[in-house]
């Protein structure tokens, strides 16, 4: 088997991975605050951390696999101020906090089906271990690391020795990115919020009981006290967009080394922006965010058109979004089926010289980019088709470009295929109105539409 190399956040370079067990990875990936729909910026880091995933299993590891849904606690201003941003999400829809974070939540694993991302294994919410993360501040207090505000109980960063550690940042520099908010009560700028109390005078939908009054908990020590839980003795990789290296992670370190005293997780792993309008992040606090259904499937592109698009640049690489970008993904795509067909529907062997390429590319720190040329290569080595073809769709197992699933379809005209992919999106939406009008339009055209469980079967009548 190929090494395989990471690039290490915590150590600003490309190590060897060494996982704590022997044969299985815990790989921990923060999820989304649930108060919005996830943008495409979101979207890029989930792919990014699902190739990951595919790496790892591609690579013999079994995946035990963690994602937070941040339901409660993470406040507008980053760090410590500000409202509750699913209070102010069930204010905006006159809805509350529950059902702002249910429906959100739901919209993000429809989201993963359509972009073929692979579920975790364990799906946490913030408010279902509040015990948990209580449990954490008492021993962070009994360490004393923490102390007392009038809105809080806050960590006090000058105690945790190697603060820094994550974004090598010096701590003059880490103390001006955290000055932006003004916090008089605060000992050190970087100081955070482990537990908010709720304002006397006004209830929050969200609260609970703790030792030092009635509140709810900081945004960070979910993912430090979710984390142990589920992975204490694996604690191998942890996943998020850069900007979660400064502050979220940087905390999550701090709380989490403060209380076991422990090295928490080997391996920090960060995917870069995906910007919009020359080098602007795509954020959800900026209304500029486009989701996956206004910036594809309602102009009837594929989703995967997107996941294809993002298997372009290498994830540490900043991302430009553009309209024509898509479009040219789209042709990128549909090219690579038409070759695929060209194949033939007959399985050989998987070609060992293209695996090994394949290999050495997807170990190098994801170097998908890489892979889609060897892929390119493989289409037009001097190969029989059905070795071609068995090589290809073992490569899929990483891409996620569903292309097996593409090949079994018979090869419909323009017009019906698009209509025949709507009605897949609608069905994956559960929008089964519109799913049957568009059942009308097909067969209107002279074709017969059977739904099974692997999908819809089109055929001429
Ligand atoms: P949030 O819901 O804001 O906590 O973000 C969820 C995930 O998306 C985190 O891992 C963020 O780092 C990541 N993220 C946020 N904005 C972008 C962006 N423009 N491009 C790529 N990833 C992003
Ligand atoms: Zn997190």
């Amino acid at each position: 088997m190929n090494k395989l190399y990471f690039y290490n956040t915590l150590t600003r370079k490309k190590e060897i991975f060494k996982s704590i067990k022997k044969s299985e990875v815990g790989l921990y990936t923060c999820g989304p605050t649930v108060y919005n729909f996830a943008h495409i910026g979101n979207l890029r880091t989930y792919i990014f951390e699902d190739i990951l995933n595919r790496v790892l299993f591609y690579n013999n590891y079994k995946v035990k696999r963690v994602m937070n849904i941040t339901d409660v606690g993470h406040l507008s201003g980053d760090q410590n101020m500000g409202e509750d941003k699913l209070e102010k999400g069930a204010k905006r829809e006159n809805k509350t906090t529950w059902e702002i974070a249910e429906f959100y939540t739901e919209a993000l694993k429809n989201d993963f089906k359509l972009l073929n991302i692979l579920e975790p294994n364990i799906w946490c919410k913030a408010t279902d271990y509040i015990k948990e993360q209580i449990d954490l501040i008492k021993i962070l207090e009994k360490k004393n690391y923490t102390y007392k505000t009038s809105d809080g109980i806050y960590y006090d960063t000058s105690k945790f020795k190697d603060y820094n550690k994550l974004s090598h940042l010096d701590l003059d520099t880490l103390r001006e990115g955290a000055r932006i908010e003004i916090n008089i009560e605060k000992k050190n700028p970087t100081d955070f919020a482990l537990w908010k109390f709720s304002h006397k005078d006004s209830k929050r939908q969200m609260e609970w009981d703790s030792p030092w009054g009635i509140g709810f908990p900081g945004w960070h020590i979910e993912c430090s006290a979710m984390s142990l839980k589920f992975l204490a003795d694996q604690l191998d990789i942890h996943c998020g967009g850069i900007d979660h290296i400064n502050i979220h992670h940087t905390n999550e370190i701090a709380q989490s080394e403060g209380a076991t005293g422990k090295k928490f997780f080997n391996y920090w792993m960060h995917g870069a922006f995906l910007n919009i309008e020359g080098g602007k992040k795509m954020a959800k606090s900026e209304e500029n965010f486009l989701t996956l259904e206004n910036a594809l499937i309602k102009q009837g592109i594929n989703p995967l058109v997107y996941r294809f698009l993002a298997l372009q640049v290498h994830y540490r690489k900043p991302m430009e979004y553009s309209q024509e970008g898509i479009k040219n993904a789209q042709k990128g795509l549909n090219h690579l089926y038409n070759q695929v067909m060209e194949l033939g529907k007959e399985k050989g062997e998987v070609d060992n010289n293209f695996k090994k390429k394949f290999l050495e590319a997807i170990n190098d720190d994801l170097n998908m980019p890489q892979v889609l040329g060897v892929v390119q290569e493989l289409l037009k080595a001097n190969l029989v088709n059905k070795d071609k073809l068995k090589t290809i769709l073992d490569f899929d197992k990483v891409l996620g470009l569903r292309i097996e699933e593409n090949l079994m379809q018979e090869k419909f005209l323009d017009q019906v295929q698009k209509l025949i992919d709507l009605r897949k999106l609608a069905r994956d939406k559960k929008e089964f109105i519109k799913s049957d009008e568009l059942r009308i339009e097909i067969e209107k055209l002279g074709y017969n539409i059977k739904d099974t469980k692997d999908g819809q079967i089109v055929k001429k009548i």
